[in-house]
């Protein structure tokens, strides 16, 4: 198991060749610094581990199952191309896509869909609210015109 912290830069910095040349080399370093935990281990017997319920287990060896982290990301840290970045699974071994109706895939597509129609809808919001304020203030100007001329 291993993580390492994100490094932040300063916004206007983050595209700098340096920053991005800086993210790549430190996480080749963190990931290199993870893979030989396990390259030492694995070159041990191996060790006896008490488990969380008093159990004792021997480790002889110890193998990365799979990396979980965020889509972007997953794939820069396995360095896995088009597949899997959990399972490593090839691209054309992936099963088909569910049938239509049965699941809702998230694809940068639709994503940016519905962010488009959340920023429409507030758009419309905004003017909404603008015509409301607009005719409520025409509507009380209305009412205390009729009140005040009455008394
Ligand atoms: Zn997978």
């Amino acid at each position: 198991m291993g993580a390492f912290p994100p490094i932040s830069f300063a916004p206007r910095n983050v595209k700098l060749k340096r920053a991005v040349d800086f993210s790549k080399a430190s996480r080749l370093y963190f990931h290199a610094a993870i893979y030989k935990c396990y390259d030492d281990f694995n070159r041990t017997n191996g060790t006896v581990v008490t488990l969380q319920n008093g159990t004792q287990m021997n480790m002889a060896k110890a193998i990365i199952l799979a990396i979980f982290c965020d889509h972007p990301a997953a794939i820069k840290c396995c360095l896995c191309g088009s597949a899997c970045p959990q399972c490593f699974t090839s691209k054309r071994d992936f099963a088909t896509p569910p049938v239509g109706g049965t699941m809702l895939m998230r694809t940068p597509g639709n994503v940016a869909v519905k962010k488009q129609v959340s920023a429409l809808m507030y758009g419309l919001m905004c003017v909404l609210i603008y015509v409301w304020m607009y005719v409520l203030i025409y509507v009380i100007k209305y009412v205390l015109m009729c009140v005040l001329m009455n008394s």
